[in-house]
């Protein structure tokens, strides 16, 4: 899509992603990157529960975000449900969550769409040490598919089933490299947007200012991050804040950029058997690359397009699953998560409390020091297992039957789990507060709730991506962003009068 020279459009989106079920309306996306994925990292304040690190926020720039690990997974439908906001109920959104998928795993379920544009598969590929994981776990859930069309091999994200696919419409118009400066209003109604060249993207454009007008609708869309810092630029925020940067206010709003929510993540290392296939030397960029990508360029089919959170582990590509504890571990974990456990999970049993892979995302500190007792269980039961690496493990104290060791070869599956002391017990929690990140799944920043709760946005929104989200889901995020996103375009053809149906 070519740069073009008008002034004007009917929609103009500050940032990524965009439904058009009118081809024509005027529609502009102006996007900070160029089409390319780039991530950038924010970095948050020092915490003393992080032992007093800063944690680090990695987030996509990319047109429609491509999903670097490409999981699909949806939230339980109590999360929806516990939002609270009239048309956002799970019984209103499970339609919409049909009508954007073609579930290529299984047929006729009634949760799942068949003919929509995102296409989620199990990739194609399969690894060996993934069956092993299901082995070893087989009185777990498991629920993981991926965001790839099982045909072609290829990603499958809102970039290419909701924009380039459009290219032949010449209303819909992408500028990518621009910045989003501020929404320009005339009497609280917002009629454009400033944008400049992207400085990161673009470090030698000409720095100035342009303007672009918007005859019916100006939609933020910039994500966790981007979509406050824009409303904020604009004039719309926290009264201190705005005073600090000098900025004058239109609306005081004292929730933007507030209740920011994320996922835990910690990663634990495990050696394999050597006859095991890995996705090492892929991460590592070795020749294998390239043997890999001819292999995917013909048959759609290789190690390339196994979802990459299956790159990330050290030794192994294996699956996820999601976790609940019975009562048994219930009355196993620390005395400190019950509040927790009593308040969000104890009566909502579609709820998981933690996600495991060979990294875990659970939703406390508690359930963290839990799950890597847990899954510590199931790899010693995985015929390819060979030990632990030490150095990416608690530093158990000497002499501790918990000790990190190399194995010549798995556990019996009968065999007992292993016996932590107190003292292993605080190794493991001190481990976790050393090392424990982001999940990269960001949100809640313009929240959908009431203003005196420190809300941004009404049910019927202004502000269309993750920032909205008033409560966290319990899986990975990029189903909410594609869910909000169709919602949107409900919301956008309703108030322009378009039959969206
Ligand atoms: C490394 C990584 C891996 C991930 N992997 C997965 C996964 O495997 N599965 C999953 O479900 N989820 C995954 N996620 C999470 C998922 O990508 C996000 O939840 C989702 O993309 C959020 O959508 P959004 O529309 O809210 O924001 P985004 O997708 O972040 O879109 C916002 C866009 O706005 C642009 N922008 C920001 N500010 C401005 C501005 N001022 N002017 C113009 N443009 C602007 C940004 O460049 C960006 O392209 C991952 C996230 C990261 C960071």
């Amino acid at each position: 899509m070519s740069h073009p020279i008008p002034s004007e459009f009917d929609i103009v989106f500050a940032g990524g992603r965009l439904a058009a079920y009118d081809p024509s309306l005027r529609i502009l996306i102006l996007e900070a990157v160029p089409t390319s994925t780039t991530v950038t990292f924010n970095i948050g304040n020092p915490s003393p529960r992080l032992n007093g690190r800063a944690p680090i926020v990695p987030c996509g720039r990319c047109v429609g975000w491509r999903l670097m690990f490409m999981v699909y997974t949806r939230p339980p439908a109590s999360d929806y449900d516990d939002w609270e906001t009239n048309g956002w109920e799970s019984e209103s959104l499970i339609p919409l969550m049909k009508k954007l998928e073609t579930y290529e795993v299984q047929p006729d379920l009634p949760t799942h769409g068949y003919d929509g544009p995102i296409k989620v598969s199990s990739g194609g590929c399969k690894v060996g040490i993934c069956d092993e994981f299901i082995q070893a776990v087989a009185n777990f859930w498991l629920m993981y598919k991926r965001y790839i069309d099982g045909t072609t091999g290829r990603r499958s994200d809102a970039a290419h089933h909701y924009v380039y696919n459009q290219a032949h419409n010449s209303n819909l118009q992408v500028w990518d490299g621009k910045l989003v400066k501020r929404i320009i209003f005339k009497d609280k109604r917002a009629v454009g947007v400033e944008f400049t060249s992207d400085p990161v993207s673009c470090p030698d454009a000409d720095r100035s200012s342009s303007i672009v007008r918007a005859s019916k609708l100006v939609v933020v869309s910039a994500g966790a991050f981007g979509s406050p810092t824009i409303l904020e630029r604009s004039g719309i925020g926290a009264e201190a804040i705005l005073k600090r940067c000098g900025i004058e206010q239109l609306v005081n709003l004292p929730g933007v950029g507030e209740n920011y929510q994320d996922h835990n993540l910690a990663i634990v290392p495990y050696l394999a058997a050597d006859n095991v296939v890995t996705m090492d030397a892929l991460w590592r960029g070795e020749s294998i690359l390239q043997e890999s990508l001819a292999q995917w360029n013909s048959s759609g089919k290789s190690l390339i397009a196994q979802k990459l959170v299956q790159v990330i582990t050290a030794v192994a590509s294996i699956q996820k699953i999601k976790w609940r504890p019975d009562d048994e571990e219930l009355k196993a974990m620390d005395p400190a998560f019950q509040p927790r456990w009593k308040e969000f999970f104890q009566d909502r049993p579609d709820k998981p409390v933690a996600i495991f892979t060979s990294f875990a995302g659970p939703s406390d500190i508690v359930p963290l020091d839990f799950g890597y007792k847990k899954t510590r269980e199931v790899f010693r039961r995985m015929a390819s297992y060979r030990g632990e690496v030490a150095a990416g493990h608690p530093d158990f104290p000497e002499g501790s039957a918990a000790a990190c060791r190399e194995a010549s070869g798995p556990v019996d599956l009968n065999a007992p789990d292993i016996v932590y002391t107190a003292e292993d017990d605080e190794a493991i929690n001190q481990f976790h507060r050393d090392i424990v990140q982001t999940a990269w799944h960001s949100l809640g920043t313009c929240a959908m709730k009431p203003e005196a709760d420190q809300g941004v946005v009404d049910a019927r929104l202004d502000v269309y991506d993750m920032s909205i989200v008033p409560l966290n889901v319990g899986a990975n995020t990029y189903s909410t962003a594609l869910l909000i996103g169709e919602r949107a375009a409900m919301i956008i053809a309703e108030e322009l009068g378009i039959n969206c149906i």
